[in-house]
C-alpha cells in the first residue's frame, strides 16, 4: 500500500467498481413472468367487493409477510410514503393535532402529518443510535400532541420501551417507520411491529424491493380496516361495507400490483440472508475500525439487532482537528464510494421554515386549526443539526454487494487516512 494519500497524488487503494447490490434474481423474474402471463396484473376493485382486498398475489404475500413479521395484519401499499399517510389517516390524527417526529429521517415521516393537516413536531435524536431521543420526546408533549412518529433510523429500531412507556403515560399513538430496518429485531419481536401501526418500504433502494411498494404492519383489526379502506377508495365503499366511523375516510389508490407482490413473495423469502449479510459486513468494518483515533463505530442497543442499511460513523472533527469535508475527500479519493457526509434536518427544509405547506398563505401553520406558534428554528434538535453540519459520515449499505475482500479494502482506505492525518492537518494549515 502507497502512503501517500491519494487526495495529495497518491496511488488510490481502491481500483475497481463494487459490484452493484442486487437483490432481484431468476425467482423473481419467474414470479413476475407468471404474474404477466396471466394477464390480470392488478384485481382490485374500488368498490366492497372480495376484489376490493387484491388480487391473489396481493392477498399471497400480504398472509407470509404478516406471519414473516409476526403481525396480525399486514397490508401492502404502493410505496412506504403512502403507507405513513394511509397509517396517519387511520389512527384519527385531527388537523391541527401534533405528531412528534425525529428531524434526522427521509422527508415523508414528516410530510405524512401534514397530509391530514396536523403539525409535525420535531424532538432531537439520540446521539448513539440517531433514534428519537425519548427525553426529548417527553419534553415536546403538549395538550396538542397525539402521536408519535418513531423512526428505526439506518437499520435499528428506535427506543420502543421508552417510547411505549411515554406513549402509554400521555395517551399517544405511535407509528413506526422501519423503512431503513425489515429484519431488525428488537427482543424476540421484529422492529416495525411494536408500534400501533408500522411497516417498511420496498422501494428500489432498500434491503428488498418490488421496484415502488410499502407494507404497513398492524396487530389492531380495526386499525387494519382503516388502512385497507385510506387505501382503496374509501369514501366510496364505506357505505356498503357498513362501516360508520367515516372520520378520516377520504381514500386514496395507493394500491400495489399483482407483479410486485409476486416479486415480493420472493424478496421476503431472501431477507433474512440479506440482512445477514450486511451484518457480517458491519462486524467486520467494526473490528477493522475500531481504535482509529476520533473515530465512532455504530452503537448497537441491548437485546436489538442492526440490519446496517446505513453503517453510521460519527467523527469528532474538533480532537483531530480536521474537517469533515476534507476527511471525506481524502476517503473518496481512494476510491470509496458510498459515503456520504451529513444526513437529514428535516426541520430545515424550506417548507418548515417559510411554514408553507398548503397554498400560499402559511397553511396549516397560519390558520385556527394550529393552536400554538411551533417553532422550527434552528438550534431546536441541536443533536441532529450538529451531527448534519460537522461530525457525521455514513456509508451506504445497501448500494454495493461487497466481498470479504472489499471490505478490507475500505479498512485500509480508513488506516491510510488516519495514518496521514499529520498531513492532511499540514496541508490543511498551508491552505
Ligand atoms: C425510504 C424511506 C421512506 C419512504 O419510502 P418510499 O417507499 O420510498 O416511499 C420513508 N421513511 C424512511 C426513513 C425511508 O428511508
Amino acid at each position: 500500500m502507497t502512503t501517500t494519500l491519494a487526495l495529495l497524488g497518491g496511488k488510490p487503494v481502491i481500483d475497481r467498481i463494487f459490484e452493484r447490490y442486487n437483490p432481484i434474481g431468476a425467482e423473481e423474474v419467474a414470479a413476475a413472468k407468471q404474474v404477466i402471463e396471466s394477464g390480470v396484473l392488478s384485481q382490485f376493485i374500488g368498490a366492497w367487493h372480495e376484489d376490493f382486498f387484491g388480487g391473489p398475489y396481493v392477498r399471497d404475500f400480504e398472509r407470509k409477510s404478516a406471519a414473516y413479521f409476526g403481525v396480525k395484519h399486514a397490508i401492502t401499499v404502493n410505496s412506504w410514503t403512502s403507507g405513513l399517510i394511509a397509517a396517519v389517516g387511520a389512527l384519527g390524527i385531527e388537523p391541527g393535532d401534533e405528531v412528534i417526529v425525529p428531524p434526522w429521517t427521509m422527508c415523508a415521516s414528516a410530510t405524512a402529518i401534514l397530509h391530514w393537516n396536523a403539525i409535525p413536531v420535531f424532538a432531537d435524536i439520540d446521539p448513539d443510535t440517531y433514534c428519537l431521543d425519548p427525553a426529548s420526546v417527553e419534553a415536546n408533549i403538549t395538550p396538542h400532541t397525539r402521536a408519535i412518529m418513531a423512526v428505526d433510523i439506518f437499520g435499528q429500531s428506535a427506543d420502543m420501551n421508552a417510547l411505549c412507556d411515554i406513549a402509554q403515560r400521555h395517551g399517544l399513538k405511535i407509528i413506526s417507520d422501519t423503512a431503513q430496518a425489515p429484519g431488525a429485531k428488537v427482543g424476540q419481536h421484529y422492529a416495525g411491529t411494536l408500534a400501533h401501526i408500522g411497516g417498511y418500504s420496498l422501494n428500489y433502494h432498500k434491503h428488498i424491493h418490488t421496484g415502488e411498494g410499502g407494507i404497513l404492519v398492524t396487530d389492531d383489526d380495526q386499525l387494519a380496516e382503516r388502512l385497507q379502506l385510506i387505501r382503496n377508495h374509501a369514501e366510496a365503499v364505506v357505505g356498503s361495507k357498513g362501516v360508520t366511523d367515516i372520520a378520516n375516510m377520504v381514500g386514496y389508490n395507493f394500491r400495489l400490483g399483482e407483479i410486485e407482490c409476486a416479486i415480493g413473495i420472493s424478496q421476503l423469502d431472501k431477507l433474512a440472508g440479506l440482512v445477514q449479510r450486511r451484518e457480517a459486513i458491519a462486524a467486520q468494518l467494526n473490528k477493522g475500525l475500531s481504535g482509529l483515533h476520533g473515530l465512532k463505530t455504530p452503537v448497537v442497543r441491548d437485546d436489538c439487532t442492526h440490519v446496517y442499511y446505513v453503517y453510521p460513523l460519527d467523527v469528532s472533527v474538533k480532537a483531530l482537528g480536521i474537517p469533515r469535508s476534507v476527511l471525506a475527500d481524502a476517503l473518496r479519493a481512494e476510491g470509496l464510494s458510498g459515503i456520504g457526509t451529513g444526513y437529514q434536518n428535516v426541520h430545515l427544509l424550506p417548507m418548515f421554515q417559510k411554514k408553507i405547506a398548503y397554498g400560499s398563505r402559511g397553511f396549516p401553520w397560519n390558520s385556527d386549526i394550529c393552536r400554538r406558534d411551533v417553532s422550527y428554528a434552528k438550534g431546536i434538535c441541536p443533536v441532529a443539526e450538529q451531527l448534519h453540519d460537522e461530525t457525521y459520515l455514513g456509508f451506504a449499505m445497501c448500494l454495493h454487494e461487497l466481498s470479504d475482500d472489499d471490505v478490507r479494502l475500505i479498512i485500509d482506505v480508513f488506516h491510510k487516512v488516519w495514518n496521514n492525518l499529520d498531513t492532511l492537518r499540514n496541508a490543511q494549515a498551508r491552505a
